[in-house]
């Protein structure tokens, strides 16, 4: 018989839950059958976050070829899994990771329906969250809407401890069940070049790093973009090259310190955030708070290119979104000022902001980022009201104060002093011409008014509030 093991964002061998029950459970002449599916209408090939993905896939994929063989099958998965059960009649158990919500989610309901009429054993597991999206609730035995007493709950709760897996590549099926389309593959990896390493060692090696240099003083250093000292984990975590439980237990093994504690508590931001969006998945295209259904976004589309490609004449913002651009991650506090400036000085939706942050990416996580970017907007979980509008300048001021992190994205402004640095336009044309910077030829004069664009948004945000 055979038992299929049905990978999808747990791309890793050790500590998956999935495969460490198939391998349990796996009889002596039974074999195991590692499938991947990719389903081409989900994804487009100029997003830097699939070919991130599919970079990831392909690794993984030949990490185990030539020992064991992972199937990748193209296309809709009804019709692939018919194809696999003519391909293999004696198949009669899969096991996988759960979707709790989003498309996979959708897809794995449907599949399981197709499982049963079909004869087959389904066995699926939490295995990408410390807790689940049902495992915590209110007294009332409600779902948590506001992060501290969520937080408060989730600290105390024991977490799941990781699992070493006894993998025997000898028990896997390796014939070729599929043809292995090398054309598909490069088309949707075709333009990730230089995005560092990738697959489960150097997810280890990562954390490794991380934790023997950083842990200590994470919350100290992780608001300073130029130091960089934040784990850099989000990518192993969103490709499942890492698993949180791995990661959980090597945190518990360094001393308490209020770096661990800090960065610990951004993990349960991660769990607060898959539990908020499985339990209102409309949140993908709503407001979680339907008195701000009704902004009137001005969603000018030239001011949405120019903070889209780091033209905005605010140095922080731009150096943030070339950030972006360049390498597919963003620091956490620019993406909350660059998130803040699109909703607020520009009053552009953000959604339009979440679709741009879900194509660059590479640690693109629906939950997280619709979460982020609904309470940068304060339509979502923030418990501060919308009048909180982050300052670019000041903010720019207080967390590049050497303007480190702006001369490395925006290095035609490398030479200015740092009074200038925050602030090109209040250069005066002497000060452009002494410093080899002038104002709208080599660098953009800021697109709005700050102070006049935070009373708009203000006014626009209670205009909403009032018509609901
Ligand atoms: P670290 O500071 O080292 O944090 C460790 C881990 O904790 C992260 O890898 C992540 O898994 C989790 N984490 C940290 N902060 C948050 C947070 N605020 N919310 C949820 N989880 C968190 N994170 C994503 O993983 N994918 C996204 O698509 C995403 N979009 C975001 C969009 C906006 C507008 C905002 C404000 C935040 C978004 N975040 C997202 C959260 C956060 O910015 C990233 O997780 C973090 O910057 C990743 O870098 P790191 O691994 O070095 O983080």
């Amino acid at each position: 018989m055979y038992s299929v093991v049905w990978f999808r964002q747990d791309l890793r061998i050790q500590d998956n839950l999935a495969l460490y029950h198939a391998c349990q459970q796996l009889k002596k002449d039974d074999k195991l059958v590692l499938l991947f599916q990719v389903n081409p209408d989900q994804f487009l090939s100029d997003s830097l976050n699939h070919q991130a993905f599919f970079e990831s896939v392909r690794h993984f994929k030949a990490s185990l070829d030539g020992k064991a063989h992972l199937q990748i099958q193209y296309g809709e998965p009804k019709h692939l899994f018919t194809q696999l059960k003519e391909a293999l009649p004696d198949w009669d158990k899969i096991y996988f990771n759960q979707d709790t919500s989003g498309y996979g989610a959708k897809r794995d309901k449907e599949m399981i329906a197709f499982f049963a009429q079909h004869q087959i054993a389904h066995f699926s597991f939490q295995d990408r969250y410390l807790h689940g999206a049902d495992d915590i609730r209110t007294q009332k035995n409600e779902v948590y809407k506001v992060f501290t007493p969520y937080y408060n709950q989730w600290k105390e709760r024991l977490k799941a401890t990781p699992l070493t897996i006894d993998f025997q590549t000898d028990q896997v099926l390796t014939d070729k069940l599929f043809p292995d389309d090398e054309q598909q593959f490069s088309e949707l990896t075709k333009h990730d070049e230089g995005r560092g390493p990738v697959g489960e060692q150097a997810a280890i090696w990562q954390l490794k790093q991380f934790l023997s240099y950083d842990v200590t003083n994470y919350d100290a250093a992780r608001d300073i973009p130029s130091l960089d000292q934040t784990s850099h984990l989000s990518q192993f975590l969103r490709t499942g090259e890492l698993s949180i439980r791995t990661l959980w237990q090597a945190l518990q093994e360094l001393p308490t310190s209020q770096g661990r504690l800090t960065f610990e508590k951004e993990l349960c931001w991660r769990d607060f955030y898959h539990m908020i969006y499985t339990h209102a998945p409309h949140q993908k295209t709503q407001p979680l708070r339907p008195e701000f259904s009704f902004i009137k976004w001005e969603n000018d589309k030239e001011k949405f290119q120019l903070w889209q490609t780091g033209q905005t004449g605010f140095p922080i913002v731009d150096a943030a979104m070339r950030q972006l651009n360049q390498t597919g991650w963003m620091h956490n506090r620019l993406r909350m000022i660059t998130a803040s400036f699109l909703t607020k000085d520009l009053l552009i939706d953000w959604r339009w902001g979440e679709w741009y942050f879900q194509k660059q990416l590479i640690d693109y996580d629906p939950a997280s980022n619709i979460g982020g970017w609904q309470w940068a907007a304060s339509t979502g979980t923030d418990a501060v009201p919308y009048f909180r509008i982050f300052n670019p300048t000041t903010q720019s001021e207080k967390f590049d104060p050497d303007g480190l992190f702006i001369k490395t994205y925006v290095p035609e402004l490398a030479n200015l002093p740092i009074k200038f640095m925050h602030q090109p336009e209040k250069m005066t044309s002497i000060d452009q011409a002494m410093y080899g910077v002038i104002l709208d030829k080599d660098y953009p004069s800021p697109m709005v008014d700050h102070k006049a664009r935070r009373k708009l948004a203000i006014s626009t945000y209670e205009d909403s509030k009032a018509y609901y």
